[in-house]
């Protein structure tokens, strides 16, 4: 597939795997992924396995990520992971503002666009979720809903910090549900959003920011979901904890 952002499809294992777990996966990863550079492959394992991941994939193309970060530097905040404590173990990315984090732990977009920034203080890459529920897409309010998350979460971000930033857009009501939003339905909110951005940055950020899709990714529509022209990528919950699942998402994306 040729595009003209590289894609960057990410694995959001959750609160899943023991450090024996993870390394077993990723050792199956390396295995399916071996000499694949097509795509940017990015693993997202808990806190507690991201020392020996990060061992395990130094020979690798696959890159690591965390699933969430304080806004804090040091300090006490009890039971938080500082940014530089991430960069400790390589970890590159961070996944922030996942809905379940917004539904669950009250995130407000201030509080995201709080933690992007200490993310590129860092130099670590986030990747900001933002996606609207049943409710909100049944009532009309999809754009609306994604206008205010995309605008509260990266506000302050200069126009570099945003072209180094991924966007993550899931619907709240595709994600572990199995229910795939269609081709047109991503498609329609990953254009809305990069119009979004053109008129919040520029032109040039908007073409080069990744937007990537997530909500029950699996290797039967990753193809079709990834050769829409403002798809580039995807965070993928379930489907990445294995790694033949994850592995030909990524192989039928090319
Ligand atoms: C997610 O949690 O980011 C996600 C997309 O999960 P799933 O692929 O399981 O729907």
């Amino acid at each position: 597939m040729n595009k003209e952002r590289k894609l960057i499809i990410a694995g959001n294992w959750k609160m899943n795997k023991t450090v024996a777990e993870a390394l077993d996966l990723v050792r199956g990863l390396k295995i399916e992924l071996a000499n694949q550079k097509e795509v940017d492959v990015v693993v997202c394992p808990p806190f507690t396995a991201l020392s020996e991941v990060s061992k395990a994939i130094l020979d690798s193309n696959i890159r690591l990520g965390a699933q969430n970060m304080s806004e804090h530097n040091v300090g006490a905040h009890t039971g938080e992971i500082a940014a530089v404590m991430l960069k400790e173990f390589s970890v590159r990315y961070v996944i922030l503002g996942h809905s379940e984090r917004r539904q669950h732990q009250k995130e407000s977009n201030a509080l995201i666009s709080r933690k992007a920034l200490a993310a590129h203080a860092a130099s670590l890459k986030p990747i900001v979720c933002v996606g609207e529920t049943l409710a909100e897409r049944e009532a009309g309010e999809t754009e609306k809903v994604l206008e205010t998350q995309v605008r509260g979460s990266l506000a302050g971000l200069t126009k570099d910090q945003m072209t180094e930033t991924i966007i993550a857009y899931e619907p709240v009501w595709a994600i572990g549900t199995g229910k795939t939003a269609t081709t047109q339905q991503a498609q329609e909110a990953h254009a809305f959003i990069r119009g979004l951005l053109a008129k919040m940055f520029d032109e040039t950020v908007a073409r080069r920011v990744r937007i990537q899709y997530g909500g029950s990714v699996k290797p039967s529509n990753a193809r079709e979901l990834m050769s829409q022209p403002d798809v580039d990528g995807a965070l993928v919950g379930g489907a990445s904890l294995e790694a033949r699942s994850f592995a030909e998402i990524i192989k039928n994306s090319i």
